[in-house]
């Protein structure tokens, strides 16, 4: 082993990108490196992130994670994709599942033969008649996909959505179990080295002093490492991502189905999220504090409760954006720490696997060699901006102008590959893939469809093909989606039976 090895690691932070980062990093180095967490309980977490997308079961996986135990101990649900209300105008609704529309026909995506049909066929049903996920969410039906032929028993994914603070928990005991030293206290000083500037040691209010060679800043929007002691810098998005504030307020469950799916549905100055878990509702309100006031962001969330109110509103705030440089010398960010783009889209548990998994590739050695932490850096911001012009996607779309919040958002400015994506695919019905691991074509094409925008020219090719042959295999897809979901158990009832509690 290199006499520069690292030896000691130290973690900052203990919400869900601290114990995201301890649990792999002590399954992998647990033998050979001494992990510290340091967490404090009195600034205590963000508490929430309740939503995930389907990369989340790769982690877990990754960990080794028993799925049953995880989704009993987490009080996990499974989710197919997000129901949006009201968003392109007041009584619209549209489903971003993940996955695909459904299966391909000679390469090309099953959308595009939707869109010839729609141009030549008189009352051609919804797009969304295509979605194995759509019709499962409607039936509030679930089983994972099935087969390893393209079909409809396949065309879907799935995340889950879960209690982050049993998330946390669960994982805090993965990485203990394995080694972690967790410690109580509160960082109140940063020991750099004279010459170099490497963080050397991190100081707790009661005097305990823990040195390391690698820091890893998990402290939320605090950033106490990468901004506190380096100055890192903030890029604000605010201008392009008006809202900065959220409501949380979990309620009972209501009667009626377990639906398989968060549901966002646009208010006059953001939106609300409505996440079903196994013991409750979370719900929540993210807006701009410029187009509304706090006690009428409550108003509308008290309004849309379905359930009990389990607690007072918790209020937060935020600024959409991205730390400038998320490692600095030995000093590495993971979570809120480095960005927030906003909670729509459930991207920023995402973030946390993406950043854990470049900092286990890119792992240094004491010097931290700065040409791998810029290569870290340019990875981490190419996809906080693909996300981000993913996020404003939804806002600039809106037909909305029914108040000031949705006009400003129409008509504000957008950053220029985005406005490339929009007018790509009205020209041409094509989404240009800019990073394979983001959101892919299905889900670009979900939410530009979704908000009416629907292409003036057709793929050539499939322009050529016989409409009656497409036309008769969009039935059969359909009839097919049909018999598959009838045929699958009740969401609440196959969560039931995953935990055992039949
Ligand atoms: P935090 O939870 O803030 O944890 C910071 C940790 O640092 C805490 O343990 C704290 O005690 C510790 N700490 C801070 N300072 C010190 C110090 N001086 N000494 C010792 N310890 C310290 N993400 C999703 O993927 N899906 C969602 O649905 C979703 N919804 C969201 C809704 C809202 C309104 C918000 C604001 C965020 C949402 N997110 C969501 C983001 C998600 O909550 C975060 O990515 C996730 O919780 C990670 O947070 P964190 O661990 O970086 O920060």
């Amino acid at each position: 082993m290199s006499d520069k090895a690292i030896r000691q690691i130290v973690i900052v932070g203990g919400g869900t990108a601290g114990w995201m980062t301890a649990a792999p990093l002590a399954q992998k180095l647990g033998k050979a490196c001494e992990i510290v967490l340091i967490e404090s309980p009195e600034i205590g977490t963000v508490g929430v992130g309740e939503a995930t997308l389907p990369t989340i079961r790769y982690y877990n996986q990754a960990l080794g994670l028993d799925a049953a135990d995880f989704i009993k101990k987490t009080q996990a649900t499974f989710k197919l994709g997000t129901e949006f209300r009201d968003w392109g105008h007041v009584g619209s609704r549209f489903f971003h599942a993940f996955g695909n529309f459904g299966p391909m026909i000679e390469s090309r995506p099953a959308y595009m033969y939707w869109l010839r049909l729609k141009r030549d066929v008189k009352d051609m049903p919804s797009y969304e008649e295509w979605s194995t996920a759509d019709a499962m969410s409607r039936a509030h039906r679930f089983v994972p996909p099935y087969g390893d032929q393209p079909s409809v028993t396949n065309s879907y994914s799935y995340g889950f959505q879960f209690d982050a603070s049993l998330y946390a928990a669960y994982l805090r005991d993965y990485a203990v179990a394995r080694g972690v030293t967790r410690i109580e206290g509160m960082v109140v000083d940063v020991e750099q080295h004279p010459e170099t500037g490497f963080v050397t040691a991190v100081k707790l209010r009661d005097g305990r002093r823990f040195e390391g060679d690698l820091f890893v800043d998990c402290t939320g929007f605090r950033a106490l490492l990468l901004e506190g002691v380096y100055k890192a810098g903030y890029e604000d998005w605010s201008a392009m991502l008006p809202c900065n504030s959220a409501q949380a307020m979990p309620c009972t469950n209501p009667d009626g189905p377990l639906v398989p799916y968060t549901r966002s549905t646009a208010q006059s100055a953001g939106w609300t999220w409505r996440i079903p878990l196994q013991h409750r509702m979370g719900n929540g309100h993210v807006y701009c504090d410029g187009f509304t006031t706090d006690a009428e962001a409550t108003r509308v969330l008290e309004g849309v409760l379905e359930g009990a109110a389990i607690d007072a509103p918790r209020q937060l705030r935020f600024t959409p954006g991205r730390r400038r440089k998320s490692w600095i010398k030995n000093c590495v960010g993971v979570g809120l720490s480095t960005g927030f783009i906003e909670p729509l889209e459930s991207t920023s548990i995402n973030m946390i696997e993406m950043t854990v998994g470049w900092i286990v590739q890119f792992f240094p050695d004491r010097d931290c060699s700065p040409a791998l932490a810029d290569e870290f850096n340019r990875l981490l911001s190419q996809r906080y901006e693909y996300i981000r012009d993913f996020i404003i996607l939804h806002y600039k779309l809106t037909n909305r102008d029914d108040s000031e919040f949705w006009r400003y958002c129409r008509n504000m400015a957008v950053p220029d590959i985005l406005q490339h994506q929009i007018d790509l695919f009205r020209d041409s019905s094509r989404v240009a893939i800019l990073d394979q691991q983001g959101f892919l074509e299905d889900s670009w094409v979900s939410i530009l469809m979704g908000h009416g925008i629907f292409p003036e020219k057709n793929d050539p090719f499939i322009d050529l093909m016989d409409p009656g042959y497409l036309l008769d295999h969009f039935h059969k897809v359909r009839d097919s989606i049909r018999r598959a979901v009838d045929a699958m158990p009740d969401h609440a009832a196959f969560v039931k039976h995953v935990v055992g509690d039949d």
